[in-house]
């Protein structure tokens, strides 16, 4: 099985039809949908067939039946952490509904930040093949330390260990080489182009793909439309195309990457097919609203 640990937040997606300015808007468009990038990934390694998944996250107890009700919908067990004082983290994500609108996003991680060690044990990983753990966790020390405990019982069993390093993970108090120094142990990892960078002050995404595999085993770097590319050990291994598609919301084609790429990889793929199986479930994310399954 493939157990992920990290956000669970809820989605807000709010389309505003005039500029934003005090007043109301009345012919604004607003839906609440569940997301997260652990969580998203976690339905995307689902989809892409991998039968035995599991998240472990934390949200507010209020609407901790409705997270794993969506969960579970997309073929994932959720282990979900009921914080009794703080809420489900919350993405509003402002759209401008006129051509060509600009996003506005506004993040309160509430819960998620806040799984703690106690919430993690050892036996999460009973029947466990695979480690994934959210960037996100790194932003504050106690979901830090939650994922630092999750990676050593991991390494200690020898269940192997990626981590996609989401940019606010780093770009916060930790910075950069405290988080290399964090994710040490981690046999994969999932940048975007963006993130290779700033991980490594390299620009090409090959160099910094090769820069990072030396200290991780795998590196998978994802291109946008440009697909993914995947180094080990130094060197450049694989390089696979985006699908063709029209992309209607890019939300989660990272996360979608993550899990297609794992679940290829514990039904038994080579690199390079896990990175198609990647790219597959990619394409699909750039096609659906929101940032899972449609
Ligand atoms: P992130 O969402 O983390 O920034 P990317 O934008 O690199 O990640 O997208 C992840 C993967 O999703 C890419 O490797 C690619 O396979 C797929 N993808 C993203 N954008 C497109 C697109 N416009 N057309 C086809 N596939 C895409």
């Amino acid at each position: 099985g493939l157990l992920l640990v990290g956000d669970v937040v809820t989605d807000v997606v709010a389309r505003h039809a005039k500029p934003l300015a005090p007043g109301t808007d009345t012919a604004a468009r607003i839906r609440v949908l569940p997301g997260g990038a652990a969580a998203n990934a976690a339905c995307w390694a689902a989809r892409s067939g991998c039968a035995d998944v599991r998240l472990l996250g934390r949200v507010g107890a209020g609407e901790a039946a409705w997270h794993e009700a969506a969960l579970r919908r997309a073929g994932v067990r959720p282990l979900l952490v009921r914080d009794p004082e703080a809420p489900t983290g919350t993405v509003v994500a402002l759209v401008d509904g006129r051509a060509g609108g600009e996003r506005t996003f506004l993040t309160d991680s509430g819960a998620v930040l806040r799984l703690a060690p106690a919430d993690w044990s050892a036996r999460l990983l009973d029947g466990v093949g695979h480690l994934h753990l959210s960037g996100y966790l790194f932003f504050a020390a106690t979901s830090r330390d939650t994922a630092a405990l999750a990676m050593a019982d991991a390494r200690e069993r020898g269940v192997p260990v990626s981590v996609d390093p989401a940019s606010t993970g780093f770009a916060g108090e930790l910075g950069v080489d405290r988080f290399l120094a964090a994710v040490a142990g981690a046999n994969l990892l999932f940048p975007n182009a963006d993130e290779a960078a700033l991980l490594t002050g390299l620009s090409a995404p090959e160099a910094a793909a090769a820069a990072l595999s030396r200290r991780h085993r795998l590196v998978a770097v994802t291109l946008g439309a440009a697909g993914a590319l995947v180094a080990e050990a130094g060197e450049v291994v694989a390089r696979v195309a985006a699908r063709r598609v029209r992309p209607l919301d890019t939300t989660g084609a990272g996360d979608a990457f993550a899990g297609g790429f794992l679940a290829a990889r514990l039904a038994g793929a080579t690199v390079a097919e896990a990175a198609e199986a990647g790219c597959h479930a990619g394409a699909e994310a750039v096609t659906v609203a929101g940032g899972r399954p449609g």
